[in-house]
């Protein structure tokens, strides 16, 4: 998830959960940060996600909603213009350009208002941790074993690193880490290969 997903001339209001409101004049939570960028600047998806909502929505202006999903959605408001051809339920990648910074709605100037929200709940986007990845899919798991251990074993067949000031000629070029882990890897995976190739002729000999 993009923290940022514009340029930017300057942050005009921070996340802020009680905030003297410029318009209306009184307290009222800001629920996401708002970036002061000159009319027409791109806005971009802060990630890869299914368009939920594009559309006029008062007070927001003319809005986009992400879906994400893993809970994760993205908010973008006060749009001059969407970009030509999107629709609700397209999919969206990262950095896709969505629309246009504007003033439309309840605004005093251009910017983009930009909310995310975790599990229904509006966060700091400025806080965003990094996420965990998903785990290695269970169908690929043998072959990321092989992988990780070969480069485990790898490792520990590093020459030494030189004494001190002193190096030692060398009769036969020192192979590097990646050389080796290189050389490791082709060979499990000539390996895996061969296996289910082996695996597939006799599923395709039982069938005839
Ligand atoms: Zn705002």
């Amino acid at each position: 998830m993009l923290k940022i997903p514009l340029k930017y001339s300057r942050v005009s209001s921070k996340f802020d959960k009680n905030r003297f409101h410029p318009v209306l004049h009184r307290h009222k939570a800001h629920l996401g940060v708002d970036f002061a960028a000159p009319t027409g600047t791109p806005i971009w998806a802060a990630a890869d996600g299914t368009i939920t909502f594009i559309g006029r929505n008062r007070a927001a202006g003319n809005m986009v909603v992400l879906d994400h999903g893993n809970g994760m959605v993205s908010v973008y408001m006060h749009l001059h213009r969407f970009r030509r051809g999107l629709d609700k339920g397209d999919e969206v990648r990262q950095r896709q350009v969505i629309g246009y910074v504007g003033s439309t709605g309840r605004s005093t100037g251009p910017h983009l208002h930009f909310g995310v929200k975790v599990n229904g709940v509006y966060v700091d986007p400025m806080k965003l941790e990094p996420r965990r990845a998903d785990p290695v899919p269970a169908r690929e798991r043998s072959v990321y074993k092989k992988i990780s251990s070969a480069f485990a074993q790898a490792l520990t067949q590093l020459p030494p690193p030189p004494e001190k000031g002193i190096l030692l000629p060398v009769k036969e070029p020192v192979k590097t880490a990646v050389e080796i882990l290189n050389q490791k890897i082709q060979k499990s995976v000539r390996k895996e290969s061969k296996k289910s190739k082996g695996k597939s002729s006799k599923r395709a000999s039982k069938k005839r």
